[in-house]
């Protein structure tokens, strides 16, 4: 042992930009090394689980040094170039080094405090195993059910907790709660089937028939049928209770009658987590002449050492190009990241990706349960045969722990789901991802049929290698896109409700010819608004500056921002009138009325309040596929990189709500979202049909969307930006002052933008409200501070935290919540 006395910097799970100097006892001297967890005590509270960033022989300066109380493991969990790209991160988007670990370690490798640890379920724990203060901490969670970390430190009397927490868990003892919840509860499900006895034809027709001539066995007849044509169509392995009831919309009372009259049988079982795949690998495909030639302009970029911009029309085959340039590069042993918007919306894509390369591939998945997290973590860092090759996952997928990282792919580059909103660190993936791959050495690829006006720009300055794909696979038409005039429509009163009578003419031959239909309405709920019909007035929710959006199936007005939910009004608060009256409108809605002018059709909805549930998405999207359903009606949800060979026909409700929307990236988003779910038709052989509904058909982003003209919009938008001093021309960088108190955050918000334009003069804007100016009873502020790009970012950087220090000493302007956002979006 080393009589050395050592020193560790830590970084702490706090909002703070430094890191924390404590000293190691002589006996864990051999034991530190930066990238190990340690346990320290800060502020008031001990306890903390901490990360060595460095080891070293400097006592602090200003303060004395407090002890580490523990190191929690053998080797590091985190690479050193992990703290590099950290540390980029918290200076480039402005926050404390440690709220970057804190998105960056999956809360299973976290052992924070305030968690509470349970009884683990498949626990056999042999108590003789256990020293004393382990088995302390077993008995009491088998009286309590549940304790908190911090609690268990109070029953064992000592502050340093965690190594023994770390081998219960390790001992398969207990379990963190959340990863119960995440992870163990859905591991039982119960099944239903239907009796043996039944299974011959004849006795389930004379079952159906005895229950159809009974009044009072209805609803059992409808469980029964839902169950029939559940089993078959959509889950032919097992029939989950729970999922059942979600489908039939059926009470579980008469689900029980069955199940006491041994119609249907009842099983408690194990699930399989992950589903199980194909064993068998597909083959990956030769590429076509125009694939190829893509995919050597492709490495051309790498050689070049650029990022490359990979710009090809919605079905151009850029998923197969990926593959092919997957296998290259895992054939050299290296690493692929693959970054994808969303992962429950892009299941059909990682299905494809599987089925290439079946297990090499690791899944990184917010929804997914801590355990199954922390393995993708050690995976993508073993040094053995268990290691991924290909790591698939959302934005938070950038923090996995590469080895030997060859090429970053980014899918839909444009979608600013990439983009983390709250809390800090509020980064951009994408452009993190160069940051990343800069320090791998490795190559960038951005894939999209719709750029985004910063990435296509920087393509043109040089910065990025463009390659462009004109033309679908296996020459497939680009859809025809048309018009349906609103106001002309309105004019003629040809409308039925909400549907032109141009776009009812293309569902009813699209359904005559059997073909599917996705109708687009970028809105869910029912209806966006009552109104009372004599004053206007309009339900608001108490706790944000916002009206309530009507639910009708759960019969509710709802908050989109907070959640707040109340039933209907009957009478206008404003001036007593019982005519209130439904305006504008949502997916819900739309829905109901396709099935009244199509009262024989099958509908479906896609948006987040039918996709709730765990495989919800999955359900609807593989009956579309399997034709059980014609027509898909869907929020963005159903813009996203679905690939179904039978649409024929898409309609976009309302073009202007997204043209409307006050945002100096509205025009983009626009014609983005118009473009993929236009995208979505006609990807067989026969060419596919578009109907935008507008009042604005002349509008030029819809021309452009209607021409497939990126390249023309990019440039009338690029005119736009550098007008108006925006990005890609403008860096910017926002400032949200929250308060409790209306006043105090106008006067804090004042404040801090005058201090700003001090230095930074007529570059500053505001302070403004946003659209929505409070939200859960904060008042919201905003400054918006516009830099041109040349300037250093550095120094921009440190002068403002210059200010916001001077600020400090402020009382009042202490008590408001800053929050800055460097390149929003
Ligand atoms: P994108 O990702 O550009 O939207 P996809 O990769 O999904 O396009 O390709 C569109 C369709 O064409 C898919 O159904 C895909 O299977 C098919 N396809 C693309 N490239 C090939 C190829 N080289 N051989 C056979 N089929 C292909
Ligand atoms: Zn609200
Ligand atoms: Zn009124």
């Amino acid at each position: 042992m080393s009589r050395q006395t050592l020193f560790v910097d830590v970084i702490v799970p706090v909002p703070m930009r430094q890191t924390f100097t404590y000293r190691v006892p002589l006996d864990m001297n051999d034991k530190v090394a930066p990238g190990k967890r340690v346990v320290v005590a800060f502020g008031k509270k001990r306890n903390y689980t901490g990360l060595i960033r460095r080891v070293h022989e400097n006592p602090p300066e200003v303060y004395k040094a407090k002890y580490i109380d523990a190191v929690l493991d053998e080797s590091p969990i985190v690479y050193d170039w992990q703290f590099a790209f950290w540390e980029w991160m918290a200076h480039y988007y402005m926050c404390g080094i440690g709220e970057v670990m804190n998105a960056a370690i999956p809360s299973g490798l976290k052992l924070n405090s305030e968690q509470y640890l349970v009884r683990h379920p498949d626990s056999e724990v042999n108590y003789d195993e256990l020293n004393d203060k382990e088995y302390l901490i077993a008995e009491a969670i088998e009286i309590q059910q549940r304790i908190k970390l911090d609690d268990v430190q109070a029953i064992l009397g000592i502050k340093t907790i965690q190594p023994i927490v770390k081998s219960l868990i390790d001992k398969r003892v207990v379990v963190m709660e959340d990863e119960l919840r995440a992870r163990y509860k859905p591991k039982f499900e119960t099944f239903v089937h239907l009796n043996s006895r039944y299974e011959n034809e004849a006795d389930l027709n004379d079952l159906l028939d005895q229950l159809q001539s009974n009044n009072r066995s209805v609803k059992q007849l409808e469980v029964l049928l839902a169950f029939l044509h559940f089993k078959e169509q959509v889950a032919p392995q097992r029939v989950v209770k729970r999922e059942l009831l979600e489908f039939s919309g059926g009470s579980s009372s008469s689900l029980n009658t069955l199940i006491k009259k041994d119609v249907l049988v009842l099983e408690e079982d194990v699930v399989n987590r992950i589903q199980d795949m194909d064993n068998e690998l597909n083959m990956i495909k030769a590429l076509s002449e125009a694939q190829e030639k893509a995919k050597n302009e492709i490495k051309e970029g790498f050689d070049d050492n650029k990022p490359v911009l990979l710009h090809g029309v919605t079905s151009s085959g850029k998923t197969e190009i990926y593959v092919s340039l997957i296998q290259e590069v895992i054939d050299k042993g290296e690493q692929v990241l693959f970054m994808i918007p969303e992962i429950a919306l892009t299941t059909q894509l990682i299905r494809r990706l599987q089925n290439y390369f079946g297990d090499r591939i690791g899944i990184f998945h917010s929804k997914f349960g801590q355990n199954e997290r922390v393995e993708v973590w050690q995976r993508s860092m073993s040094e053995g045969d268990d290691r991924f090759d290909i790591l698939v996952g959302a934005r938070s997928s950038l923090f996995l722990p590469f080895r030997n990282l060859g090429l970053i792919i980014i899918d839909e580059e444009h979608e600013n789901t990439f983009k983390q909103y709250d809390p800090a660190p509020r980064y951009h993936a994408r452009d993190a991802a160069m940051v990343l791959a800069h320090e791998h050495q490795a190559n960038v690829l951005m894939g999209t049929a719709t750029p985004s006006i910063e990435s296509y720009w920087l393509a043109e300055e040089g910065k990025y290698h463009l390659v462009e794909i004109n033309k679908r696979y296996g020459d497939v038409k680009m859809p025809e896109i048309l018009c349906a005039d609103l106001k002309k429509e309105q004019r003629e009163k040809t409308m039925h409700s909400h549907f032109s009578s141009f776009l009812v003419k293309q569902i009813e031959e699209a359904i005559e010819a059997k073909e599917q239909i996705i109708l687009f309405q970028n809105r869910r709920g029912y209806t966006p608004m009552w109104v009372c019909n004599e004053c206007g007035w309009v339900p608001q929710c108490v706790r944000c500056d916002v009206s309530l959006t009507y639910h009708k199936q759960a019969h509710l007005l709802n908050c989109h921002y907070c959640g707040y939910a109340i039933h209907p009004p009957r009478k206008c608060d404003g001036c007593g009138s019982t005519e209130l009256e439904m305006k504008g409108f949502g997916t819900e809605k739309i829905e109901d009325e396709i099935k009244v002018i199509f009262p024989n059709i099958s509908v479906s909805r896609l948006d987040l309040d039918t996709t709730r549930s765990k495989h919800s998405y999955q359900r609807i999207i593989e009956s579309f596929s399997n034709r059980e359903i014609d027509v898909l009606i869907g929020t963005q949800m159903v813009s996203k990189g679905l690939d179904f060979d039978n649409v024929s026909l898409v309609g976009v409700l309302s073009a202007d709500q997204m043209l409307n929307y006050p945002d100096f990236r509205s025009f983009e988003r626009a014609y983005q979202l118009m473009s993929q779910v236009a995208g979505r038709a006609g990807r067989n052989k026969k060419r596919g049909k578009v109907i935008i509904q507008t009042y604005q058909p002349d509008h030029w982003i819809i021309q452009q969307v209607i021409d497939s003209n990126y390249k023309k919009m990019y440039q009338q938008e690029l005119f736009e930006r550098k007008n108006f001093s925006y990005p890609p021309f403008f860096r910017m960088i926002q400032f949200t002052v929250k308060h409790r108190d209306k006043e105090m955050a106008r006067r804090n918000a004042e404040l801090l933008a005058s201090k700003l334009t001090e230095v930074f003069k007529n570059r500053i804007l505001g302070p403004q409200d946003p659209m929505v100016a409070r939200v859960n009873n904060l008042y919201i502020k905003q400054i918006i501070l516009k830099l041109e790009r040349e300037l250093s970012n550095k120094k921009v950087r440190n002068i403002i935290w210059d200010i916001l220090k001077d600020l400090e000493s402020d009382k009042d302007f202490k008590s408001s919540r800053i929050m800055i956002d460097v390149d929003p979006t």
